[in-house]
């Protein structure tokens, strides 16, 4: 069965209080609510790492996760946080490939490999995202792109590896935009992805990966999405900023 999985972006946004707020909001939710079955991610930005971490507790189904790890392991690299500082105090998951890393930091597919691979040395997860811009979708050209983008980044790894990487499509167009990709948009990239890993791994292997949508969810659509049978959960940025929303979002299965 493959994991069902909520994950909060919360991007460049919060002070250390208002995190701290958001944070208990959710944790109380989530026991109050006996919320079930579904893994759930608080990915802030790094700063509010270790305090959200200690907020989460014991939690159950509640994990950490930053936004971004570096390619290197340590040293001179000014500014950079690598995977083993994260690992250190309990972080489980970790974003990589977010378009916005991709296009305003010119993230490569080559550069996402060795984030990758830092991310896996070191046990996190992987949360990888893929996604085309709004002019490949008018192309119709959109499941070669994102499959080319697969391709690229993680078609290098063994099948062992690739068992513990999570996907998260997440067409540009929808990120932040109002605009969702329909369900039915959603379900036709994510089978199609699939059968790309399936292509490369095997059948039994894609049928275990958890392929994330993420553009725009909310609580009014996410059950929709949701329904879908290769849709396995959300990566959610504006949504995830509001706690009563995340936690209905949570429970849209
Ligand atoms: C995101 O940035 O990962 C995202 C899906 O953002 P939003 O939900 O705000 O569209």
């Amino acid at each position: 069965m493959r994991k069902k999985i909520v994950a909060g972006n919360w991007k460049m946004n919060l002070n250390f209080e208002e995190g701290q707020k958001l944070t208990s909001e959710i944790v109380n939710m989530l026991k109050d609510e006996n919320v079930k079955d579904v893994t759930v991610v608080l990915n802030p930005p790094f700063v509010h790492l270790y305090p959200v971490k200690k907020l989460i507790g014991d939690t159950p189904n509640l994990f950490l996760g930053s936004q971004n790890c570096s390619d290197k392991t340590s040293g001179a690299y000014t500014g950079e946080i690598s995977a083993a500082m994260l690992a250190s105090f309990g972080a489980n998951y970790v974003i990589l490939g977010h378009s916005e890393r991709r296009e305003y930091f010119k993230e490569s597919n080559e550069l996402l490999t060795a984030k990758t691979k830092q991310a896996l040395a070191h046990g996190l997860t992987p949360i990888f995202c893929c996604g085309e811009p709004l002019e490949i979708r008018e192309a119709g050209t959109q499941e070669e792109y994102v499959k080319h983008q697969l391709t690229e980044s993680l078609f290098g790894f063994s099948p062992e590896e690739m068992s513990k990487i999570v996907i998260a499509y997440e067409p540009i167009w929808a990120i932040g935009t109002g605009r969702t990709a329909s369900s039915d948009q959603a379900q036709e990239m994510h089978a199609a992805l699939r059968a790309h890993l399936a292509g490369k791994f095997g059948k039994d292997l894609a049928d275990e990966i958890s392929i994330l949508y993420g553009g725009s969810c909310n609580p009014s659509n996410a059950k929709d999405l949701f329904s879908k049978a290769d849709v396995d959960g959300g990566l959610i940025g504006g949504a995830s900023l509001k706690s009563r929303d995340f936690v209905d979002i949570v429970k849209s299965f």
